[in-house]
Formats: C-alpha cells, sequence, structure tokens
C-alpha cells in the first residue's frame, strides 16, 4: 500500500492546561478529498494549523509520504508539501490576479521567481490549467468572493503541494459560487492531490469529500468512507457537544 501523502499521528496540542487536540492520527491519501467537520472549539483550525506549521505539536508526528518532516514553520510545511487556504481572503485588491499569485510566493524549493514576464506566463498557464476563467490582469479588488478564493487556491497550488488545506472555503458563498470551488477541488484531487477541506455544511462535504473525520473536543469521533455518511448522522455527529451537555 502506497503511504499516505500526509499522516498525523498522535497529535496532540495543548494551551496551557487546556488540550485542544488530544491524540489525533489521520491519513491524507493522494487524490482523496477528506473532510473535516466538527463544531465550533472541536479543534479543527488548530489542526490544521498543527498541519502547516503554524503551531508546533506537543506530542505525536507528522509524515509527508512516510518521511517524518518537522513543519516547525509554515515556511518549512510548504516546503514538505503542505500548502493552505486560510478562510480570510489575504490578497492585495489593488494587484492584478497575476501579481497575487506571484507576489512574495515562494515556490516548492524556496526560491522567489524575479522574472516577472515568466512569473507572469507561469500565472497565466496555472490560470489556464485550473480552467478557473479567472483574467490574469483583472484586479484582485473587483473579484467577487467566489473568484477571489479560487483565486487564493490557484496561489496555494503555485507551490506544488502534496497536501491543500481548505478552511471553510465555501462560507458565505452562495450555492451556484460554491460549486465552482468544489468543482474544483473534485477535480485537483482527480489529478492526485490529497485535499483536506473543512466545511460547516454538511451536505456538500457529504457530496464531495471520499472520507469524513468528525472532530469533537481535541478527538476524533468518527471517521467514515463515501457512502457511509446519512445527513442525519453527520448532523448527529456534530451536535455532540451540544447533546452531552444539555440538562
Ligand atoms: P474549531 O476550529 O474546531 O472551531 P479551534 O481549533 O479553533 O476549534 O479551537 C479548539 C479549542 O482550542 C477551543 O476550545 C479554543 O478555545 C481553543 N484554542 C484555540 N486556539 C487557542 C489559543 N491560541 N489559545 C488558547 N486556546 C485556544
Ligand atoms: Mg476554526
Amino acid at each position: 500500500m502506497t503511504a499516505p501523502a500526509v499522516a498525523a499521528h498522535g497529535v496532540t496540542k495543548r494551551f496551557g492546561p487546556f488540550t485542544a487536540l488530544d491524540g489525533v492520527d489521520l491519513d491524507l491519501m493522494a487524490g482523496e478529498v477528506h473532510g473535516l467537520i466538527g463544531s465550533n472549539g472541536a479543534g479543527k483550525s488548530t489542526l490544521i494549523k498543527v498541519l502547516c506549521g503554524a503551531y508546533a505539536p506537543d506530542g505525536g508526528r507528522l509524515e509527508v509520504e512516510g518521511r517524518r518532516v518537522g513543519n516547525a514553520t509554515p515556511a518549512q510545511a510548504e516546503r514538505a508539501g503542505i500548502t493552505v487556504v486560510h478562510q480570510e481572503t489575504q490578497l492585495f485588491p489593488e494587484l492584478t490576479v497575476a501579481d497575487n499569485i506571484v507576489v512574495a510566493a515562494p515556490n516548492r524549493r524556496g526560491r522567489l521567481m524575479r522574472d516577472r514576464r515568466a512569473d507572469h506566463a507561469e500565472a497565466a498557464e496555472l490560470l489556464g490549467t485550473l480552467g478557473t476563467g479567472l483574467e490574469p490582469g483583472r484586479r484582485a479588488g473587483t473579484l467577487d468572493l467566489a473568484e477571489k478564493k479560487l483565486l487564493q487556491v490557484a496561489r496555494a497550488l503555485r507551490a506544488r503541494p502534496k497536501l491543500l488545506i481548505l478552511d471553510e472555503p465555501t462560507a458565505a458563498l452562495e450555492p451556484r459560487q460554491s460549486k465552482l470551488i468544489t468543482d474544483l477541488v473534485r477535480r485537483l484531487a482527480g489529478d492526485g492531490l490529497a485535499v483536506l477541506f473543512v466545511s460547516h455544511d454538511l451536505d456538500e462535504v457529504r457530496l464531495l469529500c471520499d472520507r469524513i473525520t468528525a472532530l469533537r473536543d481535541g478527538r476524533i469521533v468518527a471517521r467514515l468512507g463515501r457512502g457511509e455518511a446519512t445527513p442525519h448522522g453527520l448532523v448527529e455527529l456534530v451536535a455532540g457537544r451540544t447533546l452531552a451537555n444539555a440538562p
């Protein structure tokens, strides 16, 4: 069996006396969209931050294609092949689409591209390959929310990651816009990328994802394959904390 693109083994993260992640195991396979669900405070963002090098875990280890990686910083994680698209759009509104893709985005080898024409050709080619319909010369500030998210994804892909992490990429989007994102995600996975997809939209997760992991209070409470997740079952999983705390 091939090693997962990225694996977390027994990852623990504490904030002072509080344990936000407690022995989390996760296998993210090339070619799969993996959904991550859980109520607010379950630990989803903390897990993402450990994977992308923003937080050092207090225990456990990370592997990329079977090799242990340090991921002490986001730059290290990116070099190891892990890239994240954060929920907040971090774009430069005054710059063009192409410039947003190339500005300050080190490529896989950590080299800053300096030849602007080559940069723009690369950005245009990337946009063409993705089939996003985004025009390289448009100013980012004029894009709608879905287009901004597509641009963030394009920028993340420039690092040629093995794992693309998307934190609530469709939050605040209308269904028709969300579909632009989820269609792209499906295609990227079809091309062999591993995707970790975090969403509050349980129907979207159920329809899009090959596997689903549910977090609650920093622990994994369910792992479901495609077809094992029912609408009601997912709601129950996410609502677990509320139910357990109900009088
Ligand atoms: P989710 O993304 O699933 O909503 P988070 O990973 O953001 O959950 O948070 C998990 C838990 O860890 C929450 O109880 C949160 O309050 C706590 N937490 C997250 N980040 C910090 C931090 N930097 N300092 C202290 N507690 C934190
Ligand atoms: Mg979060």
